[in-house]
């Protein structure tokens, strides 16, 4: 494309501030990277993201970074909540989705000779696809009670321990949710769909640990190489999507002036202090809990159908919950940001000092990536740093970091959520025949795959996702995210 970028230092490019632009934008990648990133819409949506009102800093792209809706998936955005704005289209479509990792004290050994049996039960007790109704079917009462209270319902209900919650960003569970403004059409679609994968993207897998790299890290998690682990990827299905689809079209009616003085319309934002943007950060937070709700009954599906196959009760096989991280949200946070003599907020150099601002950080497809200290970590992590999970593929590794120190500086917190898509759905069904990727997976790599449709396969097959190993080498080194294992998948289930 036409935009040029300027190399700050290894991996930290920059698109200089120039016109409307409210703030420069920054993209952090290797050159092998910065490639793909430069074939699609990505830096153009980046720098468009620069004229939010209120961007703070810098707009940046994650190394995982590509083409999104409106706003790059794999961006970071962190407006001011007092004379910024708050957008839709830079959380996504799907509010809080997100992965989780569950533990377990079985090896790979312990697991070899199951594979089938394990793949068939996972598919057959976890809903998934289109239709298929949820582990839960929820009258109206339910939905308001998860929107509001999140995975504390979980627990109410028998779903979920307490030590679940505390290995849950946010404890699973936003006090800030505001249920009554969230559609009716929205809470209708969410009721068949409590404890579901929904299609595509999102998936179940088990997977073996391969590799350790930070031992005392891991040691903290509780990971070892050859153990089990369970990685659980998916979101607020077609309530998360409904809400979003309701805001975007009153920001539309009700804010068309701030709509037209952007470059995309996609990137419609609420002004922060009005009436809509309050509204729809109380609607997002309240799908934020129903997608910690959806994650934890198919965590626990999964705990019992471990069970069933291995004979023995989940607690003796010590399924637990690592962490939960979400990677489409946006929270309001407090960070530390350079002001120049004013008081506005500008880049460290020609910062005066430094103040602490309440901003909204919005990550899509980014991670939140806290290192220790942050008062938003939870006990077991507040010396170590968060976990953060970043799913590769259904061929490749996965990888668990630990939030690094030098995120707060230069991604408010933030790292990649994944190894990115480097082809289009409608490319990937051209390039790939379902069942040839899964026998091959099968027979090469003994990855033991089931899906609800043979395209799904073919749009998520491993050649459609950027190389994983890259992803995480550049965050591990800006010390953004710090690679602490490496896992490879064993069972796979696909909506
Ligand atoms: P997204 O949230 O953007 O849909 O996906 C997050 C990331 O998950 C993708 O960038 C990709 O790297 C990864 N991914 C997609 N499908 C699979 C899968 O079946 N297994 C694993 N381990 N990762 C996957
Ligand atoms: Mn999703
Ligand atoms: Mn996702």
């Amino acid at each position: 494309g036409d935009i040029e970028l300027r190399r700050v230092r290894e991996h930290v490019w920059e698109i200089p501030q120039e016109g409307e632009m409210n703030a420069p934008a920054r993209v952090l990648a290797s050159e092998a990277l910065l490639d793909h990133i430069g074939d699609d819409k990505t830096l153009e949506q980046l720098r468009n993201a620069t004229h939010l009102p209120g961007i703070t800093k810098h707009a940046i792209c994650m190394p995982d970074g590509h083409q999104g809706y409106g706003f790059p998936v794999g961006g970071v955005g962190a407006t001011d909540t007092t004379d910024g704005c708050i957008s839709p289209g830079a959380v996504g479509y799907d509010i809080n989705c997100g992965v989780r990792m569950m533990t377990t004290n079985l090896t790979y050994e312990d697991l070899q000779g199951h594979e089938e049996e394990l793949v068939d039960a996972l598919f057959e007790a976890v809903p998934s696809g289109l239709g298929g109704g949820g582990v839960v079917k929820g009258d109206a009462e339910t939905i308001e009670d998860i929107l509001a209270r999140g995975m504390q319902w979980a627990v109410d209900a028998g779903y979920a321990t307490d030590d679940d919650l505390a290995h849950c960003e946010d404890e699973g569970f936003r006090d800030d949710a505001r249920p009554e403004f969230v559609s009716q059409k929205a809470k209708d679609r969410g009721r068949n769909q409590i404890g579901s994968l929904g299609s595509g993207n999102h998936f179940l897998e088990v997977q073996r640990v391969t590799d350790i790299y930070r031992e005392d890290v891991a040691e903290s998690f509780g990971l070892e190489a050859d153990q089990i682990v369970v990685l659980i990827h998916c979101g607020s299905r077609g309530l998360g999507h409904q809400t979003c689809t309701d805001y975007l079209r009153r920001i539309e009616k009700e804010h068309k002036d701030l709509l037209d003085g952007l470059p995309d319309k996609e990137l419609a934002a609420a002004p922060a202090g009005s009436e809509l943007a309050e509204e729809y950060y109380g609607a997002m937070c309240a799908a934020i809990n129903f997608a910690w709700v959806n994650r934890q009954l198919i965590m626990h599906r999964t705990r019992e159908v471990f069970a069933d196959v291995f004979d023995r009760d989940w607690r003796d096989m010590e399924m637990r919950l690592l962490y939960d991280v979400a990677h489409n949200i946006a929270k309001k946070e407090v960070h530390e940001v350079g002001v120049d003599p004013e008081g506005r907020p500008v880049r460290d150099g020609d910062a005066v000092e430094r103040e602490e601002r309440e901003l909204y950080v919005h990550r899509k497809g980014a991670t939140r990536a806290f290192p220790a200290g942050r008062p938003e970590l939870p006990p077991a992590y507040a010396d170590v740093g968060q976990p953060v999970i970043i799913p590769g593929s259904m061929g490749a590794g996965s990888y668990v970091l630990r939030g690094g120190d030098q995120s707060l500086d230069l991604t408010f917190g933030s790292t990649a959520h994944g190894a990115g898509r480097l082809m289009s759905r409608t490319k990937a069904k051209q390039e790939y025949w379902g069942e040839t990727v899964q026998d091959e997976l099968r027979e090469q790599e003994k990855i033991y795959v089931k899906a609800q449709s043979g395209a799904t396969v073919a749009e998520e097959a491993p050649g459609v996702y950027k190389d994983v190993d890259e992803v995480v080498r550049v965050s591990d080194e800006l010390g953004i995210g710090d690679k602490v294992a490496r896992t490879f998948p064993v069972c796979n289930i696909k909506g």
